[in-house]
């Protein structure tokens, strides 16, 4: 037989149409074959996909065909996740409807899943922004609701003026909108909805010990110091004039003779009474100010309130003053500053010329003297100046001096954690409903599970104008109240879209149920997930909110297992010509050029060799061309040699 030229389109086209129907890939429930669950990350419908989803797809197929072969039973499926902003941004500068925009992006894209040949199991399909799946958000809402883990309280939240909607912390990079890194995020204060991740604190970080070896050790660091433990003292200050008590949270009690002064956060209830009129609208200032920016970038600022706090210790009276850098959402909200063995304290001090006094010597050798401190003393060392406690090893000197706090009733023991609850309240349109109605008579009334889902109107104008579209649609806001059956209103806003992807991965399992979320037998069966596959940039958001998803879901009896993935790979990025690709740029590659110019094998190929899979790839036309020829080689020789003996002639 003659040799044949390598024609990628003629081949590629042929198979793909041969393979349309096929179901190859179908996965399999309660198969006796050993199951084997392979999930890629699911994708956000922007309309198209470009090379950097394409290794991801890659890695995951190239998997799966392994296990497929190795006799698995694979449960390899893709779904969208389809709710979200670009949706209703895209919907504002096209005059298009978000589920328009999203349903033919989901059409464009799965065709380009098929034309790069990838082994899902269709059948398995989901949408995020189909009721059928969003019933379920709101079914697990009030689950939430009902177990005090879904609650409402007026907070101060991050708020992008660009999107015109609340940000989780998550959402916030260096203090700008994640989506819109040169807006400013600002304060406001409004009631919300929270989900109590905080009742899962201890239980999300315990378990990380689970999933060592099985998940990147830099994923877990990244997720042990978001949760952020810190073991510690709270102890009451008392305010000097009225004894009104000031709670502060401290790691280092043994410090607290060095204890030079007192900072509230600006945003603590005690500042707005403490401060003076002169001094509030310095207060506003810095409270916005702070919004706008991480914590550690800060140039510590305050200022003095003209009060002063009592230390329970020894008596001592200091001065209270505001700081900037002073968190209200972690510990209390107060610090005490001892600027001797603090660095941030100590900077903050000898700014404002407040008294630097050490107490904490090192095991070996003497006292710091204050004048001639460059900085402060931070270790572990042995008490000096400390009334009862001076001598005492600084360990030592932590568990009396809180033994103390506690036998005498001005202190105890306590963990904090730096994770917040998760405020899931959007004021946008295309996300799910939040399933509660506000009545004048009852207050807030959950939706009546029977009455699920509640669904999203379509015939909604999305303007961009700040607050909830759905205000504005008076066939949704009103109804009647499901307690009392007087007039009542809808809740307006909708959830993060984050909650969506928290639980996808179950619903692949049992997609068509309409009774429940998903048969808890099949996810005994398919679970827990053997490989997951993403990008580390979700190693906080996306991989901590389903970790708590899971241990809610187990909480309520619907599965029996602790964490929802064995084994986490987070791949590389593809990097163009040595930068990153972004549309600003210009220089992002389209999975459709790349299979134009030369095919889906070459592609594959191409990103599989280049580099190893946790490694960013460079997409260098000299390399792709390269795996180009050499499959051109191989293709030939094959053609060249396939009547020749041993070859079937075909
Ligand atoms: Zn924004
Ligand atoms: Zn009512």
């Amino acid at each position: 037989m003659p040799e044949k030229s390598y024609d990628h389109h003629r081949i590629e086209l042929k198979w793909m149409e041969r393979w349309k129907d096929a179901d190859f890939y179908k996965a399999e429930d309660f198969s006796p074959r050993p199951k084997y669950y392979l999930l890629e990350m699911l994708p956000y419908p922007s309309g198209t996909l470009h090379v950097g989803h394409i290794r991801n797809y890659t890695i995951g197929d190239t998997l799966a065909r392994y296990k497929w072969m190795r006799g698995y039973n694979v449960l390899h499926p893709m779904g969208w996740d389809a709710f979200g902003l670009p949706a209703e941004n895209a919907a504002i500068a096209n005059k298009r409807h978000p589920r328009d925009w999203t349903l033919s992006n989901i059409a464009y894209m799965k065709q380009q899943h098929r034309r790069y040949g990838f082994s899902y199991d269709w059948d398995r399909e989901i949408s995020t922004c189909e009721p059928e799946y969003y019933r379920w958000n709101q079914w697990f809402f009030l689950k939430m609701l009902e177990r005090g883990l879904a609650y409402r309280a007026k907070a101060l939240v991050n708020w992008c003026p660009e999107c015109a909607t609340v940000l989780a912390n998550e959402q916030v990079v260096d203090g700008c909108c994640w989506r819109h890194d040169t807006t400013r995020v600002e304060q406001r204060e409004l009631d919300q909805w929270f989900l109590k991740i905080t009742a899962y604190a201890e239980q999300l970080l315990n378990d990380i010990s689970k999933l060592e070896g099985g998940w990147p050790e830099r994923v877990l660091v990244m997720q042990r110091n978001w949760i952020g433990r810190s073991e510690g003292t709270e102890v009451d200050f008392r305010l000097a004039d009225t004894g009104e008590p000031i709670r502060i949270f401290t790691t280092r009690v043994d410090t607290i003779f060095g204890a030079t002064c007192l900072i509230l956060a600006p945003e603590h209830p005690l500042t707005a009474r403490l401060v003076g009129e002169a001094d509030k609208a310095k207060l506003k200032q810095m409270i916005d100010e702070r919004a706008r920016r991480d914590p550690g970038d800060l140039v510590k600022e305050g200022f003095f309130t003209g009060h002063e706090a009592v230390n329970p210790y020894n008596g001592e009276r200091i001065p209270i003053w505001v700081g900037n850098f002073v968190l209200m959402g972690y510990g209390t909200g107060a610090i005490m500053a001892v600027p001797a063995h603090d660095e941030r304290d100590f900077e903050f001090c000898t700014r404002y010329g407040i008294a630097v006094r050490p107490v904490i010597r090192p095991a070996d050798g003497p006292l710091a003297e204050a004048a001639t401190m460059r900085g402060a003393f931070v270790d572990d060392g042995v008490c000096e100046n400390s009334g009862e406690f001076s001598g005492l090893p600084s360990a030592e000197a932590r568990r009396r001096m809180t033994e103390k706090a506690e036998r005498e009733g001005f202190g105890k023991a306590s963990v904090t954690y730096r994770i917040r609850d998760w405020g899931i309240s959007r004021q946008r349109y295309w996300g799910t409903p939040i399933p509660v109605v506000h009545c004048d008579s009852c207050g807030i009334v959950p939706v009546p599970e029977k009455d699920l889902p509640v669904v999203l109107p379509l015939n909604v104008e999305i303007t961009g104008a700040g607050g909830s579209p759905l205000a504005h649609v008076p066939e949704f806001v009103n109804t009647s109240c499901p307690a009392c059956g007087r007039a009542a209103r809808r809740e307006t806003d909708t959830m993060d879209t984050f909650i969506d992807s928290s639980w996808y991965f179950y619903r692949y399992c049992d997609p068509r149920n309409d009774r429940a979320p998903f048969d808890s037998a099949k996810i005994a069966h398919w679970f827990p997930i053997d490989q997951y596959i993403g990008g580390v940039e979700h190693a906080i958001l996306h991989l901590i909110y389903s970790r708590f998803f899971t241990k809610v879901m187990r909480d309520l009896g619907l599965i029996h297992h602790d964490e929802p993935a064995t084994r986490l790979f987070t791949q590389g990025m593809v990097i163009k010509d040595g930068a990153k690709m972004s549309k600003s740029k210009g220089n992002v590659v389209s999975a459709d050029d790349a299979a134009e110019r030369y095919g889906a094998d070459t592609a594959r190929l191409f990103v599989l060799f280049a580099a190893p899979p946790e490694k960013d790839v460079d997409w260098q036309d000299a390399g792709v061309d390269g795996m180009y020829r050499f499959l051109g080689r191989v293709y030939r020789f094959v053609t060249r040699n396939a009547d020749s003996p041993g070859g079937d002639g075909s």
